[in-house]
């Protein structure tokens, strides 16, 4: 069936009445992710076919055994069906809250393919690692004994907390080292609250502090203590730093007051749930309420931005995005929720330039595909004589993100990057060309998601856990 909002925003003269997006709906955002309870958990639980060919499993990037913690689930067997989510997971209920489901393990569900309906296996897993907090069945960080060896993880997101996670249970000593002044990287600063409630973070982030990790935050390498310095300190060191440049825009105007960048946006709202001190919030720099705020990209960031906007009261929110709906790389089901919270989409539209300074209005140029390029995606044009302007009070910038220039800016001589700038690393054991430097998560594969930067993390720890040992066994001999 043809898309008529879509129609709509895309197909008519910008100064029809219609252009204005439908009204905002900021009532009870509780329903969307709602109440998942015992009976729901269950019932889509005992939906599993056990079908044989898990190809749920296959496209969980940590190979989650879904289909036994399914069954124990049906069967109420809810503790061991936590057991089996956590064997393979550090973080469960993180993973059931934020995965992209329908790209990865609900997406390739053969209920799914057969036409019926994934199971809701994201929520399940949510579920039964949340009862396991309320029961407290959740066992804290213990080892069998404290080993002499000691490693620095520079970056506490998911990738550092994992690998942390790992090595701690193994007795190893870990120092996490961050610039922030709270631990959880892109999951505490970045994710908005709706979608992952922040004490859910930091639940996982006392676990750590409780099981000996030692936390240095408000901590900038580079600046505060040297790379060197760290390097010199450990056994290893493991580069979990992730990606934080903004792509940037180029268009007339770009500086004008009221144009910000997704991540300050979305960290000045994470900080005020936490009950900080923000300034730039407090004086309405970046705070949606009342405003016009147009969001410019197609990916996740910018459904956060658009979505953000809407619950802090925006007067309307417009995403502009130079594709179409089929091409965005953003997921379909967070559109879906951003449409259904009144959000207007204009696909392929990309921003000319601003007007006025504070800002109060973006240039927009309509564009259309034209011929694939090397990667085989279509390419946007520009449709000359077709630009009009959207009227803003905001423009959030949500264009992606790229890696910093480490080995500039920490000084290290020799670190191997890919010509993107991310950290050259071997993809199983993450070691970089330096010895004993390990790397994990965006700043390894370029911008990601949570579970693999949980899977990298693992993977790092295992393998220095490995290198210890043989390290060990030499010395033994
Ligand atoms: C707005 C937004 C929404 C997202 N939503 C989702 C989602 O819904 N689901 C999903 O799976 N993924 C999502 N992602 C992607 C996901 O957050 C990342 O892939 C993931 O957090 C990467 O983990 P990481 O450990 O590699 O890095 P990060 O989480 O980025 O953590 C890196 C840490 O390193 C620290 N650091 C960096 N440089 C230094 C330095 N010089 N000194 C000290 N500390 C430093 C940073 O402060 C940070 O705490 C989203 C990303 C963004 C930006
Ligand atoms: S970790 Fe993510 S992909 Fe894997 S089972 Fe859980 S929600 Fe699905």
């Amino acid at each position: 069936m043809a898309d008529t909002r879509m129609l709509r925003f895309v197909d008519l003269p910008r100064d029809m009445p219609e252009k204005r997006p439908p009204s905002l709906r900021r009532a009870d955002f509780g329903e969307i992710y709602g109440e998942f309870a015992r009976d729901k958990a269950a019932e889509q639980a005992g939906r599993c076919s056990q079908c044989g060919v898990p190809y749920c499993q296959t496209h969980c990037p940590l190979h989650n055994n879904i289909p036994d913690w399914l069954r124990l689930t049906a069967e109420g067997r809810l503790r061991e069906a936590y057991e089996v989510a956590q064997s393979t997971n550090t973080f469960p209920e993180i993973c059931g809250r934020i995965c992209p489901q329908d790209r990865l393990c609900e997406g390739n569900c053969v209920i799914e393919q057969a036409g019926h309906g994934t199971v809701t296996i994201g929520s399940v897993e949510k579920y039964v690692t949340d009862m396991a907090w309320d029961e407290g069945w959740v066992a804290p960080i213990t080892n069998g004994g404290e080993r002499p060896e000691s490693v620095g993880i520079i970056g506490a997101g998911p990738g550092g907390l994992a690998a942390a996670d790992m090595l701690r249970r193994a007795g190893v000593q870990v120092t996490v080292y961050d610039r922030h002044d709270r631990a959880g990287g892109l999951m505490t600063y970045g994710i908005p609250g709706f979608k992952l409630e922040k004490d859910v973070v930091m639940k996982r982030v006392h676990q750590l502090e409780d099981g000996g990790v030692t936390f240095r935050l408000n901590c900038d390498v580079g600046t505060d203590i040297s790379y060197h310095e760290i390097r010199a300190a450990h056994d290893a060191v493991l580069i979990a730093t992730g990606v934080y440049t903004s792509r940037a825009l180029q268009a007339p105007g770009v500086g004008a007051g009221g144009v910000v960048r997704a991540l300050d946006y979305l960290t000045a709202s994470n900080r005020k749930s936490f009950g900080d001190d923000v300034p730039a919030f407090d004086s309405g720099e970046l705070d949606a309420a009342g405003k016009r705020v147009v969001v410019i990209g197609g990916g996740d960031t910018a459904m956060d931005c658009v979505r953000t906007a809407v619950r802090q009261g925006a007067a309307s929110v417009t995403c502009l995005y130079r594709r179409d709906r089929a091409n965005m790389p953003g997921s379909q089901r967070e559109v879906a929720n951003a449409e259904e919270e009144g959000v207007a989409f204009v696909w392929l539209s990309a921003p000319r330039g601003f007007v006025g300074d504070p800002v109060s209005g973006v240039m927009v140029s309509r564009m259309r595909l034209g011929q694939p390029d090397a990667t085989g995606r279509q390419v946007p044009e520009i449709i000359e004589g077709a630009d009009y302007i959207e009227d803003a009070d905001m423009v959030v910038k949500a264009l992606g993100f790229e890696p910093e220039d480490l080995p500039q800016l920490w000084g290290v001589e020799g670190l191997e990057v890919t010509r993107w700038g991310t950290v050259l690393a071997d993809f199983r054991t993450h070691q970089t060309n330096l010895p004993g430097v390990y790397a994990c998560g965006d700043i390894q594969r370029g911008a990601s998601l949570v579970v693999w930067a949980i899977r990298d993390g693992r993977e790092a720890a295992q393998a220095m856990l490995a290198q210890f040992a043989a390290r060990q066994a030499i010395a033994a001999e």
